[in-house]
């Protein structure tokens, strides 16, 4: 007897969890944070419905926080177990997890500060030390495909999902019966990493559904970021770009490079101003098993992928300032991606009123974000209680996104040869999975079930 609960990634695109139980053991895969509404995110502080303590083994898909930054919640309330994930993520998550809890803190202590809070005082949901104790439990493997056995009963293999370094989709067999998780995929041709594996053979099968009612398009991004470049550098004022410091950043660091070395756009300094960015721009050369063909033979030549032909990462503080001496047109990449904190708001409040400066968002901005404020074209925007006036240039990339269209998930499930006995679409706002649910009917005849929250389906 085996079953399975969807405790989030269900009606939303944030905190996935999803418990196997098979003779008397359970599994939790994905151990993500809510994030968004605040109905949502009340639910990160619900006890779970299951005890924390009683979990056998935890998978993790990818270190995206929505996937993983439940998990030192998890550990603080008694978790003990292994956490078996690829060995990229495992890297990253030791920068990101500790970055989280430290987020954590500031959160309650703001709300401390400014009386926010009916619990006095506000707690955090966990601390950098709860996020230290969730990497000491970190068994990684390879990604693979080779199944391995994580506890009784239960084996798991990882294999590429082509969606972030490190990302997989997993494999778990339950004494024969064998369930795939898509995990996030990635689309096709994507620079960095390698395309998502064939989907192996299963019983049943987990497929996000992000873009399930929506395509990408032919979205040339690299010719729109090398125009925005060119005019800014005629300018010869400073290009801030806000970037997300794992995986954003590099993306852009990595297309900069491609410009550079194409004569596409000029050689001028690049500055990334974030420690995380520099920990995490080491851990994407180290696992050759994720790199597409491409990257793998740039690093054959002994050229570092994510350097470009003039660039400088400014770890310290000092060295942060420093860069308000530079003068001329230079890049200038800092977190967050959405000027809600960071080093990147000492920097926006310097560029925003330079009539020559030009600010490039590469990522979503969300509502109610400074990103997004500029982004829609306010003339003043208030950053650390200044109002800052608006008189750059404003520009905006598309095409960074690290999601699988439907069109792609289905060429994805097209590697399938025998039909799982049951597809269930998860990972997406409810339009979404429904749509992503009935182009698989469309186009495969399989039987699909969109998941509601905390449901348990028998296997
Ligand atoms: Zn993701």
């Amino acid at each position: 007897m085996a079953n399975i609960t969807f405790y989030g990634g269900v009606g939303s695109v944030t905190g996935s969890k999803y418990l196997l139980e098979h003779n008397g053991a359970r599994v939790l895969v994905d151990c993500g944070l809510f994030q968004g509404d605040k109905e949502l995110r009340e639910r990160n502080w619900q006890d779970p419905p299951f005890d924390a303590a009683g979990i056998d083994a935890v998978i993790i898909t990818h270190a995206h926080i929505d996937h993983t930054g439940w998990l030192p919640r998890l550990v603080k309330l008694g978790y003990k177990g292994r956490v078996f994930t690829s060995r990229a993520t495992a890297d990253l998550l030791k920068v990101l997890l500790p970055d989280s809890g430290r987020l954590q803190e500031e959160e309650a202590d703001y709300r401390n500060r400014h009386q926010l809070t009916s619990h006095t005082p506000a707690l955090p949901l966990y601390d950098e030390q709860d996020a230290r104790n969730a990497l000491e439990l970190l068994s990684p493997v390879p990604n693979d495909g080779v199944m391995r056995d994580v506890c009784s009963g239960f084996q798991a293999g990882f294999s590429v999902a082509g969606h972030i370094m490190g990302a997989s989709q997993v494999l778990v067999n339950m004494d024969g019966l064998r369930f795939l998780f898509s995990g996030d995929l990635g689309h096709y041709d994507q620079p960095i990493v390698k395309d998502p594996a064939p989907p192996p053979a299963c019983d049943y099968l987990m497929c996000e559904s992000t873009y399930g009612d929506r395509l990408h398009g032919d979205i040339d991004s690299e010719t729109g970021f090398a125009r925005i470049i060119n005019e800014a550098y005629r300018r010869n004022g400073p290009i801030l770009i806000p970037a997300f410091a794992v995986g954003r950043t590099q993306e852009v660091l990595y297309m900069i490079r491609e410009l550079e070395e194409a004569g596409r756009i000029p050689v001028m300094p690049v500055v990334v101003d974030s420690p995380m960015a520099a920990q995490a721009t080491q851990i994407y050369n180290r696992w050759n098993e994720e790199h597409d063909h491409e990257y793998a033979s740039i690093l054959a030549k002994k050229v570092h992928p994510l350097r470009t032909a003039s660039m400088t990462i400014a770890a310290s503080r000092d060295e942060s300032k420093r860069v308000n001496d530079m003068k001329g047109a230079r890049i200038i990449i800092s977190a967050s991606g959405m000027l809600t904190g960071g080093r990147v708001l000492h920097h926006a409040m310097r560029i925003l009123p330079n009539e020559d400066a030009t600010v490039i968002f590469v990522g979503y901005q969300a509502h109610g974000t400074t990103g997004r404020r500029i982004q829609n074209g306010e003339r003043e925007v208030k950053i650390m209680k200044n109002w800052v006036p608006v008189r750059c240039h404003v520009e905006k990339v598309e095409g960074f996104s690290a999601h699988a269209d439907w069109k792609a998930v289905l060429r994805w499930l097209s590697g399938l040869e025998q039909a799982p006995r049951a597809v269930f679409t998860t990972h997406g706002e409810p339009e979404a999975a429904e749509a992503m649910a009935g182009h698989i009917r469309d186009r495969f005849g399989w039987n699909v079930v969109v998941p509601q929250y905390e449901q348990t389906v028998e296997l």
